[in-house]
């Protein structure tokens, strides 16, 4: 990066600690200035201003240089009056909106965080790909992301998913960028074992994901048991077949000896029947998973309607019996838009 160019624009989120030391250096300062910054970014400062104990020259050196720090702003919010999920749209310097959604547990806060503007993976069934990718997001935009909603709610975050808008694995670079960036010790910290990364099923990136990030948990989207019905709503079965999926999955669970998630969205009369619920079991038999049963938010302008509530318990009990682990997923916010993708579009 040309960093004496101050035509150009950059988010100093996007640096490592020892790019920071590198800049810092190369504009005739103390290397331990970069620690500073690099820490009051991580704590959640959103001006160079905010940085009390940094030199105002060197402020206003980086100012005058380009950087700027890509918090996201607010720009639509809605609260759920019943469980205090906060969803907000975001949006970037460049106009880019995405969506983001805080949540609470009992074992501590999440956010669920956005890794494209838009998609390209086009499954029938989701808002977020309705209008394509515009762009990827880089990782110190989806570290953005994140500050953001610590600044915004004043609370702590425990645990990041990336489940938002876009598929992680079609932007895997900057996905590890953001992983790298909110778990280093000298910033935000967040342990690898706290962040879980969704994908519709890139089998090629998975044992990528593997090798370079086994405390960091996967959860894969199948919402189907077999290629058939797989293919009728989401493309990317008909690039990576159902075998080559499992396989993937199987090799993923023998490097990182952890439980893979399986998200199944529960659609009715696509993939809802106890034959559906008993041909998945077979598929998942005796090994490390856990299926998240998820029934399907309704997005205006796709025919789908979720399952009935009868068909979900029986799809669950049909999964239990075979001795799969298996959980029908809280609906956090059912009164706010929750899908995501869907606040964006309005
Ligand atoms: N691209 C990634 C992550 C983003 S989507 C992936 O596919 O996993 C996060 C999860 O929400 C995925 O399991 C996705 O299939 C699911 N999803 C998308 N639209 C949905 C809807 N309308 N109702 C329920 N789940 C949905």
């Amino acid at each position: 990066m040309d960093n004496t160019n101050n035509t150009h624009n950059i988010n100093i989120l996007d640096f490592s600690l020892a790019g920071l030391e590198e800049l810092i250096l190369s504009l005739g300062e103390k290397k331990f200035r970069a620690k500073q910054i690099f820490g009051w970014l991580a704590k959640g400062a959103a001006s160079f201003d905010e940085m009390s104990n940094v030199p105002a020259a060197l402020r206003h050196r980086l100012e005058e240089s380009g950087y700027y720090i890509g918090q996201p702003e607010v720009v639509l919010e809605q609260v759920s009056a019943s469980d205090g999920t906060r969803k907000c749209l975001y949006e970037f310097r460049d106009g880019a909106r995405v969506e983001s959604v805080f949540m609470k547990y009992s074992y501590g806060n999440s956010i669920c965080i956005s890794s494209q503007v838009g998609c390209r993976m086009g499954c029938t069934f989701c808002a977020s790909t309705m209008d394509g990718k515009a762009r990827d997001l880089t990782g110190g935009e989806m570290l953005g992301e994140v500050l953001r909603m610590v600044r915004h709610t004043g609370e702590n975050i425990n645990h990041v998913v990336i489940m938002g808008m876009g598929e992680p694995f079609d932007n895997y670079d900057e996905v590890a960028r953001f992983i790298r960036l909110i778990n280093s010790p000298d910033g935000f910290s967040l342990s690898q074992r706290n962040i879980t990364v969704s994908t519709c099923g890139i089998v090629p990136m998975i044992r990528r994901f593997a090798e370079d990030f086994p405390q960091v948990n996967l959860a894969v989207s199948l919402h189907a048991p077999n290629d058939n019905i797989r293919r009728r709503t989401m493309p990317v079965a008909k690039a990576y077949d159902y075998d080559a999926l499992m396989r993937a999955c199987r090799e993923y669970t023998d490097i990182t000896h952890r439980r893979i998630t399986f998200e199944y969205a529960l659609i009715r009369n696509v993939n809802d029947s106890k034959d559906n619920a008993e041909e998945l079991a077979g598929r998942l038999k005796g090994w490390l998973t856990h299926v998240n049963l998820i029934p399907l938010n309704e997005v205006s302008g796709r025919d789908y309607k979720t399952a009935e509530g009868r068909s979900i318990t029986a799809f669950r009990d049909i999964l239990e019996k075979k001795g799969i682990a298996v959980t029908i997923r809280r609906t956090l916010g059912s009164d706010i838009d929750a899908a995501c993708g869907q606040l964006r579009r309005r």
